[in-house]
C-alpha cells in the first residue's frame, strides 16, 4: 500500500539510499535534513535514480501551500531555483551511466516515469513544469518533486515549528528516523552536542509526531549499542553497554521509544540495530559522502585507492582474529535500505516495540576487506599496520535471524559488491567533484 514517509536524515548516507527503495517501493517520501552532514544535490540524485529527470534546485518551486502554515523557512535561504536544471532520462532504469558526462539539460523534454524503471507511477498526474514560474521563497519550506514523489524540507529536526508545519503539509504515515550525529570520536569530546542533536532531536521529533497523531517509526540504532565485552554473533537480547557517547545516545533513544509504546497502546516502533553500513548504490551516482576526513575503513580505503589518502592505517594486526585485524559484519547500504522498506512493511503485524539487528551475520577481517577492494578497483591500496585504535573490539559480527524471521529479510550482497559499488561511486566523485 502507498505510503507518505518522513525520512529525518534522508540526504545523508543511509537515508539517500532508504529513500531510493521507498520511492521505488511507490511511496511519496518527504525528507527532512538541515543538511549538516550531506549536500543537497543528494535529493537530486535520488530523484534521477528514482527515474525523474527532474531534480534539487527544482526548475519549478512548488509549493502548493504558500501561506497557509504561516512557517518560515527554516535555517536556509531558498536560492532561485534553475530553470535549467533538468537531465533528460537517458537509459531505461533512469540512471546515467558512469562516467559519461550529463548532455545538456533542457527545461522542458522530460519523460513520464517509465515503468521499465522498476518503479511504478503512483497515480500522479504528470505535467510538463514550466522553466519560468518561480515562487522563491515557499513559506512552508517545503520543496517538492512530484514526478519523483519526493519532497524536501531544509530544518533541523530540533525545530518544532518546522515539523508541525510539515506534518501539516503532509499526511505523514510513518517516520523513519536517521537525522543525527554519528562520530564516536566526537561524540567523546563533545557529548553535550551529540545528547541535544540526537536525544534532543529525537525528543523533539516524537512531541511533533504526537501533535500530528502519527504513532509509526523506524529509529537507526547501531551494534555499538552492545556491550564491547560480549561475545559475537550479538543477538538482540545480548548484553548491552555502549563504550562512548554516541552510543549512549542510541541506548537512550531506544529507552525512550521503549517507554513510549508502553505508555499508549497507538505506538509502533522498530528499532534497527545496524552493522557496518558500507558500499553505495550500484548506479554510481549515490553514497556516502562524508564531509572532512572519514573514520570509517570503507570510505578510508576508497579514498587511498582514488589517491586522495596517501595510505590505509591498519588499526592493529595482533587481535585474536584469523589475520591479526579487527573484524567487522559489514553490510551493503542497499540491503541496509530494503530492510528499512520490510520493516514498514511489517509494522502493523509487529508487536509495540521491535528490536532487530541489520547485519550479514559473516565477519570480514580489515586485510580482508582490502583485498576485496584491491579486485574491484584493480589496483594495489597501500597500507601501514598502526597502532590499535582505542576503544575497539577486536571482533563484532550479527546474528541476524531475527530480522528474517520478523520481516522475511536478509542481506543479499557481498563483500565484492560493496567494494565494486563503493569504487564506482568514489569515481564518480571524482569525475563529478563539481556537480555534488
Ligand atoms: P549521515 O551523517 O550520512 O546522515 C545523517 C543525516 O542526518 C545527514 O544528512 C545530516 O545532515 C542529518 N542530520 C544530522 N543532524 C540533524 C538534525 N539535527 N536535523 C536534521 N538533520 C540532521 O549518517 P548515516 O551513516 O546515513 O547514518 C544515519 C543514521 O544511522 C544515524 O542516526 C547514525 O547514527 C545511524 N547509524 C549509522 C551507522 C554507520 O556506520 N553509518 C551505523 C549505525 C547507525
Ligand atoms: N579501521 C582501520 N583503519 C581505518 C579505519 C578503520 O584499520 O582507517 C578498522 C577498525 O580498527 C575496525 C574496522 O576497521 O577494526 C572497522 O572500523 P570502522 O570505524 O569502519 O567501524 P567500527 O569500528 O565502528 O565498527
Amino acid at each position: 500500500m502507498k505510503q507518505t514517509i518522513l525520512v529525518t536524515g534522508g540526504a545523508g548516507y543511509i537515508g539517500s539510499h532508504t529513500c531510493v527503495e521507498l520511492l521505488a517501493a511507490g511511496h511519496e517520501v518527504v525528507v527532512l535534513d538541515n543538511l549538516s552532514n550531506s549536500r543537497r544535490s543528494a535529493l537530486d540524485r535520488i530523484a534521477r535514480i528514482a527515474g525523474c529527470g527532474l531534480g534539487f534546485p527544482l526548475p519549478v518551486a512548488v509549493d502548493p501551500r504558500p501561506t497557509a502554515s504561516g512557517v518560515e523557512p527554516v535555517g536556509r535561504s531558498f536560492s532561485a531555483p534553475s530553470p535549467v536544471a533538468v537531465n533528460p532520462r537517458p537509459t531505461a532504469s533512469g540512471v546515467e551511466p558512469v562516467g559519461d558526462s550529463f548532455s545538456a539539460p533542457t527545461p522542458v523534454a522530460v519523460n513520464p516515469r517509465p515503468t521499465t524503471s522498476g518503479v511504478e507511477p503512483v497515480g500522479r498526474s504528470f505535467s510538463a513544469p514550466s522553466p519560468v514560474a518561480v515562487n522563491p521563497r515557499p513559506t512552508s519550506g517545503i520543496e517538492s518533486n512530484p514526478e519523483s514523489g519526493l519532497h524536501f524540507v531544509e530544518a533541523d529536526v530540533r525545530d518544532a515549528g518546522a515539523l508541525d508545519a510539515l506534518f501539516a503539509a503532509h499526511r505523514i504515515d510513518a517516520v523513519i528516523h536517521f537525522a543525527g550525529l554519528k562520530s564516536v570520536g566526537e561524540s567523546v569530546q563533545q557529548p553535550l552536542r551529540y545528547y541535544d542533536n540526537n536525544v534532543g532531536g529525537t525528543l523533539a521529533l516524537l512531541a511533533a509526531m504526537r501533535r500530528a497523531n502519527v504513532h509509526r517509526i523506524v529509529f537507526s540504532s547501531s551494534a555499538t549499542v552492545y556491550a564491547g565485552d560480549g561475545q559475537p554473533p550479538f543477538r538482540e537480547d545480548s548484553a548491552l553497554g555502549p563504550a562512548n557517547p554516541y552510543g549512549r545516545t542510541k541506548l537512550m533513544i531506544e529507552q525512550i521509544l521503549t517507554d513510549l509504546a508502553a505508555s499508549a497502546p497507538e505506538w509502533k516502533v522498530v528499532l534497527l540495530r545496524y552493522f557496518n553500513p558500507a558500499g553505495a548504490h550500484e548506479s554510481g551516482i549515490l553514497g556516502e559522502d562524508p564531509k572532512g576526513i572519514p573514520n570509517n575503513l570503507m570510505p578510508c580505503v576508497s579514498q587511498v585507492a582514488v589517491g586522495r589518502l596517501a595510505q590505509l592505517e591498519v588499526f592493529g594486526n595482533d587481535y585474536p582474529t584469523p589475520d591479526g585485524t579487527g573484524v567487522r559484519d559489514y553490510i551493503h547500504v542497499v540491503d541496509l535500505a530494503v530492510g528499512h522498506v520490510a520493516a514498514l512493511g511489517a509494522i502493523e503485524q509487529l508487536p509495540a516495540v521491535s528490536t532487530l539487528n541489520l547485519g550479514t551475520g559473516r565477519g570480514v577481517s580489515v586485510l580482508e576487506l582490502v583485498k576485496a577492494f584491491e579486485r574491484a578497483c584493480g589496483r594495489p591500496v597501500p597500507y601501514r599496520i598502526a597502532p590499535r585504535r582505542p576503544g575497539d573490539a577486536a571482533v563484532n559480527y550479527s546474528d541476524p535471524a531475527e530480522a528474517a524471521r520478523r520481516l522475511g529479510w536478509r542481506a543479499t550482497r557481498d563483500l565484492d559488491a560493496m567494494c565494486r559499488d563503493a569504487w564506482r561511486w568514489q569515481q564518480w566523485q571524482a569525475q563529478h567533484a563539481a556537480e555534488l
